[in-house]
Formats: structure tokens, sequence, C-alpha cells
């Protein structure tokens, strides 16, 4: 199997795992196979070493064929890609123990065997806004005890692992911590997730109550959440953004299909749609991959950051705009339950939605195109 299979196999599974809105089994398994779970970890620690633009690329392949396998795989390789690039001489410069890199390694090396981890940072009723997170946590004699609740966790119930995000309970200021909690006891999952698109991601809720040793600190050092996010932002802001490109990719596919199928291809209205939706998505995979190349070769830059929000901007909206003039163009038939343009339309929905949404993007775009620092105003 190649990732072109791949692809085909979870596009043609991707209709049931929407309907029963549950985790895409299979669709691990075929990853775990391919050594996909190890993508992002370096070679010598049993991974294939990938570069933001070598994820980019898998990411939009996997987007178009199941959006929802792509946004979980997306949550892993945010994980193992911000441990495995943060270069070491700046976690130093933060202050890490040389333990950490140990335990950094180990938590590497287990990807690569096939351990899938998943990201807890929001919550309910403060969404995905870093400094508000209630989740808290305190030292203990080895190590911290975290509490709270957190919301819309992708690949909750299977992952081996959560990177939590938890405030200090002992501070008045807001110093945020990502720790690596391992599923198990003190981490309950709460069946609650029943949404609009992307269904078979399974972001259920998570009820926290667990002890965890030292090294589940990440980065060994405390509050670095709200740092890293302004100087590296790209797995928070613009992972996301092949996914969404993948499945407008996906939207121009099922489309072109639908519309020779039912012989409307030779309307001029349904192809000016067609031709105005394939401009967008070329248009934004260009800027994502653009945005890839330049995380790939100057991560940090102010340009590069530049990149990052204009990538995230257009996926989204581009993957909304498409699967809404797509279905317009294919007909009232291809709204009813299981065509692969309803699917797309409710999955492609979701890309503004996410953080940074579209307007949080185009805010930070708008400051900086009138000469503000966009990172003075808090984002996160
Ligand atoms: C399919 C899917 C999968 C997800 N998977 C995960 C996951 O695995 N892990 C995880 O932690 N989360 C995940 N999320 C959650 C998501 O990333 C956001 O945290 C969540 O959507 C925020 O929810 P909210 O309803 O509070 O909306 P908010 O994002 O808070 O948005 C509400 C409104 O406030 C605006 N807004 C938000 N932030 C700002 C700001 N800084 N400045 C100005 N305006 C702002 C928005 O533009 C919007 O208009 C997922 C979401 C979806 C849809």
């Amino acid at each position: 199997m190649d990732l072109h299979s791949l692809t085909d196999r979870m596009s043609g599974r991707a209709p049931e795992y929407d309907a029963s809105g549950k985790f895409p089994e299979e669709d691990f398994a075929d990853l775990r196979e391919l050594g996909l779970l190890g993508l992002m970890v370096p070679r010598r620690l049993g991974g294939s070493g990938a570069t933001f633009a070598e994820y980019t690329d898998v990411a939009m392949r996997l987007g178009s064929g199941a959006g929802a396998t792509a946004l979980i795989f997306n949550m892993h390789a945010s994980v193992t890609g911000a441990l495995a690039h943060t270069p070491d001489e700046l976690v130093r410069q933060f202050g890490a123990p040389e333990s950490f890199f140990a335990s950094r390694d180990r938590v590497l090396a287990a990807a690569a065997e096939g351990a899938l981890y998943a990201v807890a940072m929001s919550e309910r009723g403060t969404g995905s806004r870093l400094s508000k997170v209630r989740t808290s946590y305190e030292r203990t004699g080895s190590g911290f005890r975290i509490t709270g609740a957190k919301t819309f966790v992708s690949g909750a119930g299977h992952a081996d692992a959560y990177l939590v995000a938890a405030r200090d309970s002992t501070s008045e200021e807001p110093k945020v911590s990502y720790f690596l909690v391992p599923a198990g006891p003190g981490v309950e999952v709460v069946p609650t997730w029943d949404s609009l698109g992307m269904r078979a991601t399974a972001s259920h809720d998570l009820r926290i109550d667990a002890e965890v040793g030292e090294d589940a600190l990440v980065g060994g050092i405390e509050g670095a959440a709200l740092l890293l996010a302004q100087v590296m932002p790209q797995w928070l802001v613009a992972s996301y953004a092949a996914v969404y490109v993948g499945v407008a990719q996906a939207v121009l596919r099922h489309g072109a299909e639908h519309l020779r199928e039912r012989g409307l291809h030779t309307l001029p209205m349904v192809r000016a749609r067609m031709g105005r939706a394939d401009n967008q998505v070329t248009a934004a995979e260009l800027v994502v991959r653009k945005a890839a190349d330049l995380v790939t070769e100057d991560p940090g830059n102010p340009e590069t950051n530049r990149w990052v929000w204009r990538a995230k901007l257009t996926a989204g909206d581009t993957a909304a705009d498409v699967a809404f003039s797509v279905l317009e163009a294919a007909g009232a038939s291809a709204t009813r339950r299981g065509h692969p343009l309803e699917r797309l339309y409710r999955d492609a929905r979701c890309g503004a939605l996410q953080p940074a949404t579209s307007d949080v993007c185009a805010d930070w775009l708008g400051a900086s195109a009138l000469g503000d620092n966009p990172d003075e105003t808090a984002r996160w």
C-alpha cells in the first residue's frame, strides 16, 4: 500500500465513519502500517524525519481522502512535529533541564512504533484561548496533579496520550504549560461528540484528574505555552490548512464526478462555478505550500509567520466557499445524506472555525498590513 491507495481506501470508508461518527479505526491501522505516525519523528529514532513542507504534502493528500482522519492525524503531527522541530538550543535557552531530551526522545520513538497523541487544549466556555484555560496543575512530591475538563479532543479514547494545556493554580498571571498525560486512570472520556462536520474525529470531552511525573511537563519548563504559540505559530495556526485544502480538492473531484454523471457538465453556469472553484483551490494550495516551504527554510521569521496566518485564512475560507458553490452547481440531489458533496459541505465548514478562526487570521493580517504589531493583541 502507498499513500495514493491509502487515500482511496480512506475516501471509500469516509461515508460510513461520517454516518456513525466513530473514530476511523481502519484508517489508523493503515496509517500505522505505512509508518505515518512516525512521519515527524527524526530518523535516528525510527521515524521519517519529515519537514513541515513534507507534512503539508501528506496532510493535503489525507485530507482529500477523508478530512476527519486527516484532522486527527494533524493533531498527532502537531505534537510530534513541534517536539521534533524545536531546536535543542532554543529549548535550552528557555531553561529546559537536560533530562527533557531523553523524555522527548521516548515520546517520539513511541510514535514511530505507532503511539497516537491527541491535543486537549480547548475548553467549554473559553474555546482555544490558552491564556484562559481553567484546567489547572499543582506540584506534588514527584511531579504534578492536573485537574479539569477539556472539549473537542479529536481522537479521544483512541490516543495513547493527550497534550493537555493547564495553568499553574498558584500563579496570579496566566502561567500555562503543556503536559503529555497518558491515557488511562485519571483521564475519563465523556462521549459528547455529535457535531455538524468532521464527525469521524470523535472529538469528545475529557475529564482529567491525573497525577503525572516530572517528565510529563513538555519542554521541561513551566509557562511556555503562550510564548511558543507566538514565536512558532505554524503548528497551532496553520497545520490544519493543508487538511482543508485537501477537503477542497475532494469537493472538486466529487463535484466533477457528479456533474458528469448527471450530464450537467456542459451548462456554462455549472462550468463557470467549477472553473472558479478550481482556481480558488489551486491558489489556496499554492499559498499553503509557500507557507510550508518558508516554515521549513526559515521558521519563526516574521515574514514566515505572515504566510502562516495567510495559509490558515486562505484554506479555511476556500474550503467553505468552494463546497458552497459546487453544491449549488450539483443541485439538491447532492444534499442527500450519504452523497459525498453533502459530507464535504459539512466538513469544509469547519476550517474557518478552527483556531485561529478566519476572523482572527484576518484581524492579525489586517493589523500587520496597517503597520501595527499584530501580536500586540492577545490572540490566545
Ligand atoms: C472538527 C473539530 C476538531 C477539533 N479538534 C480539537 C482538538 O483535537 N483539540 C482541541 O483542543 N480543540 C479542538 N477543536 C476545537 C477548536 O480548535 C476550537 O477550540 C473551538 O472550535 C473553539 O470553540 P468556541 O466554540 O469556543 O469558539 P471560539 O474559537 O472561541 O470562537 C467564538 C468566536 O470568537 C472569536 N474569537 C476566538 N478567538 C478570538 C480572539 N483571540 N480574538 C478575537 N476573536 C476571537 C471567533 O472568531 C468566533 O467568532 C476542534 C474543533 C473542531 C470543529
